[in-house]
């Protein structure tokens, strides 16, 4: 299964929530940002801080971090088109 199905799947599943998300005036993505995910056997953590992403999974690439990229405006390895600023 591809990065990109297994993070939709965990938005369709709602396993995906954001606690904390913080965006500076004016921008359009937060800079900061903490979510939990929920997998199958355990809750990861997913931050965004100072320009990088981190899960508690360890990972590379995981399908957590994917599915909160997603959902707050970032391109990461889940996204299907360039990035671009929102509609
Ligand atoms: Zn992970």
């Amino acid at each position: 299964m591809s990065i990109r199905a297994k993070a939709l799947r965990y938005l369709r599943n709602e396993r995906v929530r954001v606690v904390s998300a913080a965006t500076p005036a004016g921008e359009l993505r937060p800079h900061e940002v903490t979510a939990y995910v929920q997998g199958h056997a355990e809750r990861h953590t997913v931050r965004f801080a100072a320009g990088v992403w981190s899960c508690t999974c360890l990972n590379g690439g995981c399908g957590y971090v994917a599915s909160v990229q997603l959902v707050t405006g970032w391109q990461g390895a889940a996204s299907l088109l360039p990035d671009r600023p929102p509609a």
